[in-house]
């Protein structure tokens, strides 16, 4: 019976020696022990308490842990901290801001286990909470940099899930946070998982990852996927940016169709619409070089209106205006092939380029030209002649000719135009309203 006694008070004094030395553990340890009712509410804390935000176990007891938040933080952690509870689910690394007593902040990292009670109902929490100060206050500036970037970001697992996203991404996946099944990038974006695919592949093989420009609903993507590697660098995900550059795109083509616009304007006639002298003489020199080349002939017919100058003088220089674009639209329509240039070479001559044209059938479409402009019957009672006509001047380039080789361009240009001219000249001294050739002329 003594026996018994004396095994009893050994047992006690084991269990007095096992509380004391739990006790030690939990109040002189980095990390401060505590449990919660399902409202959040403390109900038990270590006194490590004190030394983390300034306040004795007793004071704790009965508040929350957003009473010790700044508001800002108390919000943004109790909706991260909702979540959870909502799930019923053990979490870790929930990392927060708090402030002490003294009013100075302390950043802790919040981890804890869900309690059930016997009808299996959450009666609460226990967890701990360890002070990151150092570390923690970059963690929360780089988190804060990386939520609220506009450019969507999000980390892709080798199993294709999206583990981590942006509130940027999620506004690029339609405000959504996918979770579970839904997460998969193969589900989310079935047309890129493809070329993601393709990017572990080749951070697997130490190459370089290209950024790919991809359309996602009715916006354009920049996308850049970099590799991310674990201890042992193995690649265990992708860190990948959308830069959204839907906007740059519409500039870059509202400015190309402007360059377009300008562009036109540099080479067109504001009076007739015509090509202007500057592209014709580029246009010409491109003619030659092509004709040169591919060995076939090249004519070009230089026109004129006849008493011109008398048709200002007595109708008006609006009237004239107007007369110069009704001879270019019938000059226009006078095109026999497509890659025949029409312009305005300069007051009320017209510059027509003829590739692949022999003298023979430039001179045929100078005189179905001429004739056009006559049967309009345009009266000009200043004119001899009555109504107003135009004169034509032709020279050929022909295929093969020797005269040309090792001349430059411009020079077979000036030279070709100074025959059309000098047969413009001699139509004019003959009587005007008729198509010399060059070959007729002594410039030939
Ligand atoms: P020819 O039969 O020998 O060609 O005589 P012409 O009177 O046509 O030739 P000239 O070179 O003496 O006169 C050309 C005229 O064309 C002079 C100028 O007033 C007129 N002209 C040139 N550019 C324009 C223009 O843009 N609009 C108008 N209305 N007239 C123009
Ligand atoms: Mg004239
Ligand atoms: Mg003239």
């Amino acid at each position: 019976m003594r026996n018994k006694i004396m095994n009893n008070e050994k047992k006690v004094d084991h269990q007095d020696e096992d509380t004391r030395h739990l006790f030690e553990l939990l109040n002189n340890n980095s990390d401060w022990v505590w449990e919660v009712d399902a409202q959040g509410r403390y109900t038990w804390s270590s006194e490590v308490v004190t030394e983390l935000l300034g306040v004795s176990p007793k004071e704790v007891i009965g508040k929350t842990p957003f009473d010790f938040m700044p508001p800002g933080e108390a919000e943004r952690v109790a909706g991260a901290f909702g979540a959870i509870v909502m799930e019923k689910r053990a979490f870790s690394g929930l990392v927060n801001r708090n402030q002490r007593a003294d009013g100075s902040i302390v950043v802790l990292e919040t981890s804890g286990v869900p309690l059930f009670d016997e009808q299996g109902e959450l009666r609460g929490y226990r967890g701990i909470d360890r002070n990151i100060s150092n570390l923690g206050e970059r963690v929360l500036q780089l988190e804060t940099i990386y939520e609220t970037t506009p450019v969507a970001l999000c980390m892709i697992d080798r199993q294709g899930r999206m583990v981590m996203s942006n509130k940027a991404m999620a506004k690029l996946l339609g405000n959504t946070v996918p979770q579970g099944f839904e997460s998969h990038v193969q589900q989310l974006m079935p047309d890129y998982w493809p070329f993601f695919l393709t990017d572990f592949a080749l951070a697997d093989n130490g190459e370089e990852l290209p950024s790919r420009e991809l359309g996602w609903r009715d916006r354009c993507y920049d996308i850049q996927s970099v590799p991310v590697r674990d201890a042992m660098d193995a690649v265990v995900g992708l860190s990948v940016t959308w830069v959204d550059i839907t906007e740059r795109r519409h500039a870059e083509h509202k400015l190309a169709s402007a360059n377009k616009v300008l562009q036109q304007y540099a080479q067109l006639d504001h009076l007739t619409g015509l090509f202007n002298r500057r592209y014709m003489d580029e246009c010409l020199l491109a003619e030659i070089a092509r004709a040169l080349q591919e060995d076939f002939p090249l004519s070009v017919c230089l026109a004129d209106i006849d008493y011109f100058k008398n048709y200002n003088d007595s109708q008006g220089h609006q009237a004239g205006d107007d007369c110069l674009r009704i001879v270019a639209k019938t000059l226009t329509a006078s095109q026999l092939r497509s890659d025949n240039n029409v312009s305005r070479y300069g007051g009320e001559e017209f510059l027509i380029i003829l590739p692949g044209t022999d003298l023979a059938q430039a001179m045929g479409m100078a005189e179905g030209v001429r004739s056009r402009v006559s049967a309009l019957q345009m009266p000009h009672d200043a004119s001899p002649i009555g109504f107003i006509t135009i004169s034509i001047g032709v020279a050929t380039l022909q295929a093969g000719q020797p005269e040309c080789e090792g001349k430059p361009l411009h020079m077979i240009a000036s030279g070709l135009i100074h025959r059309a001219d000098t047969a413009l000249y001699a139509a004019k001294r003959q009587g005007r309203n008729q198509v010399v050739s060059a070959r007729d002329t002594s410039c030939s």
